[in-house]
C-alpha cells in the first residue's frame, strides 16, 4: 500500500463576503479533491489542543501522529532539528525572527523577506554587539533565524511564554513582549536591536531601493529538545517529507523521516507546486508513505489575500493532487490524507483555533456520501475524529505500536 499525506497550511477558514460566504476551500476550483472525497471519507478534525499555541509546530505533529500534549516542547527545536543543530538537554532554541516595528507597531513580521545574505550580516552584528557566549545567533533562511542557548545556567523554564509576530501584524506590541522565565533576557536582546541595527548597512541598502528595514528581532517559540519515538517504530511504515518550511523538516527529521528537497519550494506563494508534485511521485517509487506540505494557502491567510489564497489551493489540486492520483492508480493498493494543520483566517490574518476538514480516499475507504473538501462538506459529528493525532491511525489501517508503559 502507498500512502500520501497532503498537508494545505493554514487552509481551513470562515465563509468570506467576497466569496459570496463561501469558504476559500469550497469556492477554489478543486476537481480531483472533490472526486477523491466522493469516493471516500471527508470529516472534521482539530489538531490544536487547548492550552497549546495554534500554529504549525503543534498541529503538524499531531498531523504526523504525535500528540502534542505529550510531545510538543516549542517551535525553535524543530527548526534546530531542520538544520542538523542538535541540542544537549539542557540547551534551549529561540525562534529569531527579523522584523519591522515601527512607531511601536508590528508592521512586518518577514522584514520585507529580508534576503539569507542581508539576515545573515544582521545576525552578525546582532552577535557581536551581545558579549555573551552562552548565545549564538543562527542564520536561517530569510527572516527565519535561530538564536541558542547552550549550557546550564539557562535563565528560561516550562512558564517561559513568547508571542508569534505573524499574530501581532498592524499591532502595538508594546504589552506582548515575552514573558515569564528569561523574559527580561529576551526583551533586552529584542529592544537592544533596534539600536545594533538602526544605522546597518543593510538597512541603509534596504532603504534607499524603497524595502522594508529589519529593525528588531522577535524573540518567540522557545524550547528544549523534544524526544519523540521514530515513525517506523510507532506505525510499522517509514515516510519521506517533501516541505519547504523548516519546522516540517526538523519534525520529519526528529520522527525518523527522509527528507526530500525540491527546486523552486519557496514556502511562499511562487512556490513550484509542479516540481513538488513531480517530486512526490518520484519518490512514491522508493518510499511508502509520502508527505507534502504546502506553506501557500498560510502566507496567503498572513497577508489577507483572499484571491491568492482560493488560486493556492487549485494549485495544490491541479499540480499536486491530480498528479499524485494519477500516479498512485498505477501503482496497486493506496490511502490519500488531504488535511490541513491548522486554520488561518483571512479576517484575522493569523492561525486560528478550530476544526480543519480531513479526507481519506482510496482502497478500502468506504464513501461517506461527501460531495466535495471543504469545511462545510465535512460537517457533521458521524465522521469527526475527536484527537487529531488519531487521524494517522486511522488513514494507515494500524494500531498504534505504543511503548511498553504508554497508556
Ligand atoms: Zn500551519
Amino acid at each position: 500500500m502507498k500512502y500520501v499525506l497532503v498537508i494545505p497550511d493554514g487552509a481551513a477558514d470562515e465563509p468570506i463576503a467576497e466569496l459570496g460566504q463561501r469558504s476559500p476551500m469550497a469556492a477554489a476550483h478543486t476537481p480531483t479533491m472533490d472526486a477523491l472525497a466522493s469516493r471516500g471519507k471527508v470529516g472534521l478534525t482539530n489538531h490544536v489542543p487547548p492550552n497549546l499555541p495554534p500554529g504549525s509546530e503543534v498541529a503538524c505533529m499531531s498531523l504526523l501522529g504525535y500528540d502534542p500534549l505529550v510531545y510538543f516542547t516549542g517551535r525553535a527545536p524543530l527548526e534546530a532539528a531542520a538544520k542538523g543543530i542538535s541540542l544537549g538537554p539542557d540547551d534551549w532554541a529561540v525562534r529569531c525572527n527579523l522584523v519591522t516595528i515601527r512607531e511601536q507597531i508590528m508592521e512586518d513580521f518577514t522584514a520585507g523577506h529580508v534576503s539569507d545574505e542581508e539576515a545573515a550580516s544582521l545576525l552578525v552584528t546582532a552577535q557581536t554587539a551581545l558579549h555573551n557566549p552562552a548565545w549564538e545567533f543562527v542564520p536561517g533562511v530569510s527572516y527565519r533565524n535561530l538564536l541558542l542557548w547552550r549550557g546550564d545556567h539557562s535563565p528560561f523554564a516550562n512558564d517561559s511564554c513568547t508571542i508569534p509576530p505573524h499574530d501581532l501584524i498592524d499591532k502595538s506590541v508594546v504589552d506582548s513582549f515575552p514573558r515569564g522565565s528569561g523574559s527580561r533576557e529576551l526583551t533586552e536582546i529584542m529592544s537592544s536591536s533596534a539600536e545594533w541595527f538602526a544605522d546597518h548597512p543593510v538597512n541603509v541598502s534596504r532603504r534607499a531601493s524603497g524595502k522594508l528595514p529589519a529593525t528588531h528581532v522577535w524573540l518567540w517559540g522557545l524550547g528544549r529538545s523534544p524526544t519523540l519515538e521514530s515513525f517506523v517504530s510507532r506505525y510499522g511504515i517509514n515516510g519521506t517529507m517533501i516541505t519547504a518550511v523548516d519546522l516540517l523538516r526538523g519534525l520529519a527529521s526528529l520522527v525518523g523521516w527522509k527528507r526530500r528537497e525540491v527546486v523552486g519550494a519557496t514556502g511562499y506563494l511562487d512556490t513550484d507546486y509542479a516540481a513538488k508534485g513531480r517530486a512526490a511521485i518520484d519518490e512514491l517509487r522508493s518510499s511508502d508513505f509520502v508527505c507534502v506540505h504546502v506553506e501557500a494557502p498560510d502566507e496567503a491567510s498572513h497577508e489577507g489575500n483572499v484571491r491568492a489564497k482560493v488560486e493556492s489551493l487549485e494549485k495544490i489540486d491541479a499540480l499536486i493532487v491530480s498528479p499524485l492520483y494519477e500516479a498512485l492508480h498505477s501503482m496497486g493498493d493506496y490511502r490519500i490524507l488531504i488535511c490541513p494543520d491548522h486554520p488561518t483566517f483571512i479576517r484575522l490574518k493569523t492561525h486560528s483555533r478550530g476544526d480543519v476538514p480531513f479526507l481519506i480516499s482510496g482502497t478500502g475507504i468506504p464513501s461517506t456520501g461527501a460531495t466535495a473538501y471543504h469545511e462545510t462538506a465535512a460537517a457533521g459529528d458521524s465522521q469527526r475524529v475527536t484527537h487529531g493525532w488519531h487521524l494517522m491511525g486511522e488513514f494507515l489501517g494500524r494500531p498504534l505500536h505504543l511503548p511498553q508503559g504508554s497508556c
